[in-house]
């Protein structure tokens, strides 16, 4: 056990001794069992660059964690200082230049809260309290999605420390390798302290839930399939079979009922996104309608994602394209009647923006394929946590003959190298860049790519 008394913060360093260890060691996903080496609760970029200094120093390794919301994917943090981003809450709005500077421990509510006054919106997803950084290392799937691409191609620069210790800021002219990893290829590669985001102008839009009873089935998503192949750009959407858990959060008439939801936003006008969403509403009499025109930074609670730390099971997938045979074993495997124990099983569209390379890119430029499958299951107890990821497995199995190569990023739970995820020719790329900013392996990160250096 190394001295961590030698190391010296403005925040906390936390190590097994301490009474809070279990509680400080804890990430959002409750159902991980983070045993790392210590936790470095930093305040600002100096407290990494001397955490990252001195895990070189004494043979360790360190990982970057805003909420712990990724956590799922990480590797056994034995011998490793977890880096808890997590005080770090600055954000910094230009709006001439319609940019943020967003450091690392920031929220997606809370960037949104800080660009709203200023009619401006950075891409949120489903969930207000993923944090940013994490969420954008490994693409970032939002709501303004089929329009504007993936949220890591919004990036135009990211303060990092680097595996050496050294802070420094990486952008297209300058560390352009790095610049490019991090962009889609997650955290692998440095420690990140801030990134600089180009924010888009839009300061509302029509969004909102449809919520039926899941008896509507597999008709039902086909009419949504149709529908989805129609839609304009300015549209994003997603349909999931979803059964809230039977708790005081959740209305009363919704607890426990299986549910079919269909979540989107239209960045258009009003009268557009109106007339985009109008003909899902054929599908059945709803059991609740959210849609309306609201304030961007509501965008991040229309899925009514949990706001608060819970142990959850998820997986993810590609489905190349969705099929009337696709649907009937999607609604075989997570509908009303296929006794899946799951919490929720969606289909989020891609396409658009999402499907076309995107200029500049980092390692994620666009997904070739028509959806993103992701399911997730509760783990209250041992049982749940098997039984749920049993179901993910067979869910993975029944898509199989449709799926694509490959997966999203965020949604790939298991641990797992990145040549499970990204294309191989990018993979390729990452490993260069893992050798040149990282030839130790020091930093450790879900999905991270696999070479020499990087320790087992
Ligand atoms: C309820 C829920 C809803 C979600 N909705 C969406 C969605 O709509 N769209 C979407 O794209 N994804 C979504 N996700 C997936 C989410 O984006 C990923 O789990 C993401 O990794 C979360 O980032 P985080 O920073 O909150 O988590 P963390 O666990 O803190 O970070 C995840 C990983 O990012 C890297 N990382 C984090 N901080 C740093 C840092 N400072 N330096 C270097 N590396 C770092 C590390 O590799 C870390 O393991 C959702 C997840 C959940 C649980």
């Amino acid at each position: 056990m190394s001295d961590f008394a030698e190391l010296s913060i403005d925040g906390r360093i936390a190590t097994p001794s301490d009474s809070d260890w279990d509680e400080v060691r804890l990430g959002w996903n409750l159902a991980i069992d983070q045993r790392p080496e210590a936790v470095a609760l930093v305040a600002n970029a100096e407290d990494i660059a001397k955490t990252v200094a001195f895990a070189a120093s004494h043979d360790l390794r360190v990982a970057g964690q805003g909420t712990g919301h990724g956590s799922t994917g990480l590797p056994p943090l034995d011998e490793t200082i977890l880096i808890k981003t997590a005080a770090m809450r600055g954000v910094e709005i230009d709006p001439d230049a319609q940019t943020a500077r967003v450091e690392a421990g920031v929220l997606s509510l809370e960037l949104g809260e800080a660009g709203q006054p200023n009619g401006l919106c950075g891409m949120p997803g489903s969930s207000p309290d993923v944090g940013i950084v994490g969420y954008t290392l490994g693409g970032g799937l939002s709501w303004l999605a089929r329009k504007h691409g993936f949220a890591c191609n919004r990036v135009t620069a990211i303060e990092v420390v680097t595996a050496a210790g050294e802070q420094r800021t990486v952008n297209a002219d300058d560390g352009a390798d790095l610049f490019w990893a991090l962009r889609g290829g997650g955290g692998g590669y440095a420690i990140v302290t801030a990134l600089h985001i180009a924010l888009l102008p839009i300061a509302e839009a029509y969004a909102g839930a449809l919520l039926f009873p899941a008896a509507v089935g597999a008709d039902a998503v086909r009419t949504y399939r149709d529908w989805a192949a129609e839609a304009p750009d300015e549209v994003t959407s997603v349909v999931r079979f979803l059964t809230p858990p039977p708790i005081p959060d959740v209305p009363e008439p919704l607890r426990g009922t299986p549910l079919l939801t269909i979540t989107g936003a239209c960045i258009g006008t009003q009268e557009e996104g109106e007339v985009a969403f109008a003909p899902l509403r054929q599908i059945g009499e709803t059991l609740m309608d959210t849609f309306g025109w609201m304030p961007t930074v509501g965008l991040s609670r229309i899925h009514m994602d949990p706001e608060n730390p819970v142990p959850g099971v998820g997986e993810g997938g590609l489905v190349k394209e969705l099929t009337d045979e696709a649907i009937d074993a999607f609604v075989g495997v997570a509908g009303p009647d296929s006794g899946t124990p799951l919490l929720l099983s969606e289909l989020r569209m891609l396409g658009g923006a999402l499907g076309r390379p995107a200029e500049n890119a980092g390692a994620l430029s666009h997904i070739d394929a028509d959806y993103a499958i992701y399911s997730v299951g509760m783990a209250m107890t041992p049982e749940m946590g098997d039984a749920a990821r049993a179901h993910l497995k067979k869910i993975g199995e029944t898509m199989k003959p449709w799926s694509s190569e490959g997966s999203y990023f965020n949604f790939t739970e298991a641990p797992c190298d990145v040549d499970a995820i990204l294309p191989p020719s990018v993979c390729d790329r990452l490993r260069e860049v893992k050798r040149a900013w990282d030839p130790e392996g020091r930093v450790v990160a879900n999905h991270a790519v696999a070479s020499a250096a990087t320790r087992s």
